[in-house]
């Protein structure tokens, strides 16, 4: 045997099946295929070593084993030697595997080694190497790869870190065997601390919630098998401590050749942030069930002032449906009279002193009917200060507002009574007595001096006369207006009654005149009964007085009940009314048409009525035809009055 011959290796024992395995086709090619092996090492991402056993100082590892490292091509060690970076622990179990592998057919050799950086940190490599032989008394050759496992490592570490902070754990079920494999972070999530816990399809099953959760994954994992349907649920777990945890539970299956080989997912902690949903959840039924029922109209408004929620009574209120007022700006429902003070308003909520804005504005509703409202708009603010919301408060006082105008108008009209009467108080007193004296004088001209006058001064004397009691009659009709004191107290009051006594009352005038008064019945009502007796008074008295020449007076009183009240009507046949003078005759002393010169009267006596009239709420109007007749109609308002 040459030397030559000797060094040659004994060819490779063919594999068990008849093809050479990979680490015997590199060692082929390293001993026979130089080049090949040049070329294998440039291509390769790894770096890749040789290494001669028989001169140790022969050894050889590829520029990407530097660059690795972090090497410039310059800042190499003069030696080239891989293992002077290597961590020597690592390097000597090296060595000691090479030794315990030593053969030429021996088997691949795969270690972790820990290699310095030229930055001083380590990096992880996974080594494979083999043994060569060039001879046949044994191995003379080291080749490998070192692998960078760093960056995997990194991302494994990075991954192990997040899945732990997000408390996001992986499981698997092994079909055919029935295994169960949990991550460390499912078996935390589990409270399990037996790293070794082996769990089964069964026990696993049986840490969910009796009840939906148990009944909700039993239903998720036979649909998985059966249809191969993923799942995604939330589910409550009892952990072996006996807590109880929300989880989120993903899984699908891994199908081979149309069967279920694997189930597998994730699982999740999402104990804490199910709470706070369903805390939210909560809270969020509590508004919405609040908005529902909230008797006033209430708005969440955003930033911009547009409506992000309404509450029923306020979409009832304005006639909308909320979804026509949602995302509607707030400013859209305002009578246009106040957007220019709503636009105030919201620049004066800029203002962080002023977290509040009460004001009093009109709507304008959808049939289009003004609405007035006081409106009170918050501010929400958020963490950084600047308003994320507003919230509104808008209560209907339309009606409050119509109270308030009937207030202003009766204590209006109270003070005009107020003044009247004082007028009448300072007439009827003043007057009164000068008139006296007249009548006096003119009683004792006719006594004493009759014989002394002519039949022109006896006329003189009677025109004066008349005149005198006309005027005295003034100013008794002025007494009677000014004795309707507001100070008498309101009751009850049967309008039966007060017609009977007012019909008895006129009487001798009913007779005088041939006329016939024809009354319905008549309700009990709250007012002022000597006020109320003087109206019917009045309008009867007149409807008998100003009748036509030669025509019987017919006289009919009506009454029927209308909204918050009554209206009562007097009905004649006389002389009528024209349409000029229909407006004046409620005004005092105010005597119209022919009734003036032939009858004689005050012209109080209808704007006493009006007067009392309106101090019982109602109103009182005529509508006549001259020549015809007259109706005189007046209501009185209880309810309201009340
Ligand atoms: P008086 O009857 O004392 O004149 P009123 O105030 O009661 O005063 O009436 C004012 C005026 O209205 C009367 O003078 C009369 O011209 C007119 N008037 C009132 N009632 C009637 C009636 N029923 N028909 C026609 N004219 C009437």
């Amino acid at each position: 045997m040459t030397s030559d011959s000797s060094d040659q290796p004994p060819a490779p024992e063919p594999h068990a099946a008849g093809l050479p395995t990979v680490a015997e086709e590199l060692r082929v090619i390293m001993r026979d295929q130089p080049a090949v092996f040049l070329k294998i090492e440039e291509a390769a991402v790894d770096a890749t070593f040789m290494w001669d056993l028989d001169d140790p100082t022969r050894h050889f590892v590829s520029p990407r084993f530097w660059s690795i490292l972090g090497y410039d091509a310059d800042a190499i060690p003069p030696d080239g030697d891989w293992q002077g970076v290597a961590d020597p622990k690592d390097l000597a179990a090296f060595h000691t595997a090479i030794e315990a592998h030593a053969s030429c057919d021996g088997p691949e050799i795969e270690q972790r080694i820990r290699l310095r950086h030229a930055h001083g940190y380590e990096i992880l490599t996974e080594t494979y190497a083999l043994t060569v032989c060039h001879r046949s008394n044994g191995p003379n050759r080291v080749i490998g790869i070192h692998r960078d496992l760093s960056r995997e490592r990194q991302l494994e570490i990075l991954l192990n870190e997040t899945n732990t902070a997000a408390r996001i754990g992986a499981w698997s079920w092994d079909v055919a065997s029935g295994k169960i494999y949990w991550s460390p972070v499912t078996k935390l999530i589990h409270g399990v601390d037996d790293p070794d816990y082996q769990p089964v399809l069964d026990t696993a099953i049986e840490f969910y919630r009796e009840g939906y959760s148990r009944e909700l994954i039993q239903v998720v994992i036979a649909a998985c098998l059966k249809e191969g349907t993923p799942w995604d649920e939330l589910c409550e777990i009892v952990t072996a401590k006996g807590e109880f945890r929300w989880v989120r539970v993903i899984g699908h299956a891994e199908r081979f050749r149309g069967e279920n080989v694997r189930l597998l997912g994730s699982f999740q902690d999402i104990h804490e942030q199910r709470l706070r949903d369903l805390e939210l959840a909560k809270s969020e039924a509590l508004l919405s069930n609040s908005f529902k029922l909230i008797p006033s109209g209430m708005l969440i408004l955003d930033a911009e002032g547009r409506v992000e929620r309404v509450s029923a009574s306020f979409s009832r209120l304005i006639g909308y449906a909320p979804h026509e007022i949602i995302g509607q700006a707030f400013t859209d429902f305002t009578h246009p009279d106040g957007r220019e003070a709503d636009a105030a308003m919201f620049d004066a909520l800029e203002d962080t002193e002023r977290p509040q804005f009460r004001s009093e504005k009109r709507y304008v509703d959808a049939a289009g009917k003004n609405l007035w409202v006081d409106v009170a708009v918050a501010a929400i603010r958020n963490d950084q200060d600047e308003i994320s919301n507003y919230l509104a408060q808008v209560i209907d006082v339309t009606n409050a507002k119509s109270e308030e105008a009937y207030r202003v108008h009766l204590a209006f009209l109270e003070d005009k009574a107020r003044e009247m009467e004082q007028f009448a108080y300072i007439a009827s007193h003043d007057l009164r007595q000068p008139v006296l004296t007249l009548k006096g004088y003119l009683g004792a001209l006719r006594e004493d001096y009759d014989a002394k006058l002519d039949d022109a001064g006896r006329e003189y004397v009677t025109i004066m006369e008349s005149a005198v009691e006309r005027m005295d009659l003034m100013i008794r009709g002025l007494l009677d207006y000014s004795r309707l004191s507001k100070s008498r107290q309101l009751e009850e009051v049967n309008l039966d009654e007060v017609l009977k006594g007012v019909l008895d009352d006129i009487e001798a005038l009913r007779l005088e005149t041939g006329g016939e008064i024809e009354a319905g019945g008549m309700p009990v009502v709250y007012g002022r009964h000597i006020e109320l007796t003087q109206v019917f008074q009045n309008l009867l008295a007149n409807a008998l007085k100003y009748h036509r020449r030669g025509v019987a007076p017919r006289v009919e009183i009506t009454c029927r009940a209308i909204s918050g009240g009554y209206e009562f009507c007097v009905l004649d046949n006389g002389i009528g009314i024209s349409d000029s003078d229909q407006d004046r005759i409620f005004g005092l002393f105010q005597r119209v048409g022919e009734g003036a010169h032939d009858t004689t009267g005050s012209g109080i006596g209808l704007a006493s009525c009006k007067t009392i009239v309106e101090r019982h709420g109602g109103s009182i109007k005529v509508s006549s035809t001259l020549g015809e007749g007259s109706r005189f109609c007046f209501t009185i308002l209880t309810e309201q009055f009340q």
